[in-house]
């Protein structure tokens, strides 16, 4: 009897232990981070669709890592959008070569803050480049000297771009400028405390293709925001927004969510900026995205307004859901 007995309990404890271990293993599988990073930068999928990859970029100083996105056109060209702080190449780098790209056919910036064309110099000097596309704001820092210096040296063709203008993205897309007007007036002491002066001087641009687009306006701040508005209005509609000045909360006005009305919108960051405004993009039905959590996003379309979205990671917490 007495054997018995304790021959159920060492059972019973066998089954205790198993299940804890169980437990334990389930844990720790729900906390390693599945990342997907081959899968967002594998392009055997992208042919006839038209891709933005958003990177999520880390930076190596006390900067903060800035914007790049990498867009294919149905047809195979290459337009890279901004391109992070100087110290965030390697990863610039990393997933240009994870997409087999040598040749960027349109490199284009959106204003010439460091974290924006901080590895425009090592591009130009390190891949094929077709033409660098800039607004006609001049910003003499010595990154900005530096890429300035690369054009000049490889010879790369600068195209100067302004409101009105519109080019093609390949054969299939067509890119629209709406910003800044051509005629830029510097003040005095030019450019001592210019930071919202050259972000509110941010290209902003939207690439149409058939039913689905996608707007860029760099750090575009409220006041250009509301501007934009005024000018612009219906067409600034699009389906993806890369939402202004990282998601801080000197951009991202109501006027201006409304005229977007996008279906997502992301944000390339090194935290939440700010969470009133991520939450004011995710209330109006929009799926937002923040780099520093879900990681590089993809995003592409075939040209009927429906969009295949791609995370790195997988959320761990629904706090932001
Ligand atoms: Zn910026």
């Amino acid at each position: 009897m007495m054997n018995l007995l304790r021959r159920n309990d060492l059972r019973r404890i066998a089954v205790l232990v198993l299940c804890l271990a169980f437990a334990l293993a389930a844990v720790a599988l729900a906390d390693e981070q599945i990342d997907r990073y081959a899968e967002v930068f594998d392009p055997s999928q992208d042919a006839g669709r038209l891709t933005a990859r958003f990177l999520q970029l880390t930076t190596r100083s006390d900067d903060k890592s800035g914007d790049a996105t990498i867009l294919i056109s149905p047809d195979g060209f290459v337009m890279m959008i901004d391109a992070g702080n100087p110290s965030t190449y390697p990863d610039i780098d990393r997933a240009l070569k994870s997409l087999g790209i040598t040749r960027i056919d349109y490199l284009v910036a959106s204003h010439p803050h460091v974290d924006h064309i901080g590895g425009f110099a090592q591009l130009i000097y390190n891949y094929d480049i077709g033409a660098v596309y800039t607004s006609e704001v001049e910003y003499p820092t010595s990154h900005y000297n530096n890429y300035m210096r690369a054009i000049e040296e490889t010879q790369v063709p600068h195209i100067i771009l302004a409101e009105g203008d519109s080019f093609m993205f390949g054969g299939h897309v067509l890119v629209e400028v709406f910003h800044p007007a051509p005629g830029i007036e510097y003040y005095q002491g030019y450019p001592e405390n210019s930071t919202q002066f050259v972000n509110n001087l941010s290209l902003a641009m939207k690439l149409t293709y058939g039913e689905s687009s996608f707007l860029f306006c760099g750090d575009l701040y409220t006041a250009a925001e509301r501007d934009l508005v005024a000018r612009h209005g219906e067409r600034l509609k699009s389906g993806v927004v890369k939402v202004n000045h990282h998601g801080a909360n000197t951009s991202s006005t109501k006027r201006f969510r409304d005229a977007v009305d996008p279906q997502v919108a992301v944000m390339m960051h090194d935290a939440i900026a700010d969470l009133m405004t991520y939450r004011s993009w995710q209330r109006m039905g929009a799926q937002t995205f923040v780099t520093s959590i879900d990681g590089a996003v993809l995003v592409s379309t075939a040209g009927d307004g429906e969009y295949f979205i791609l995370t790195q990671f997988d959320r761990n917490s629904g706090l932001l859901n």
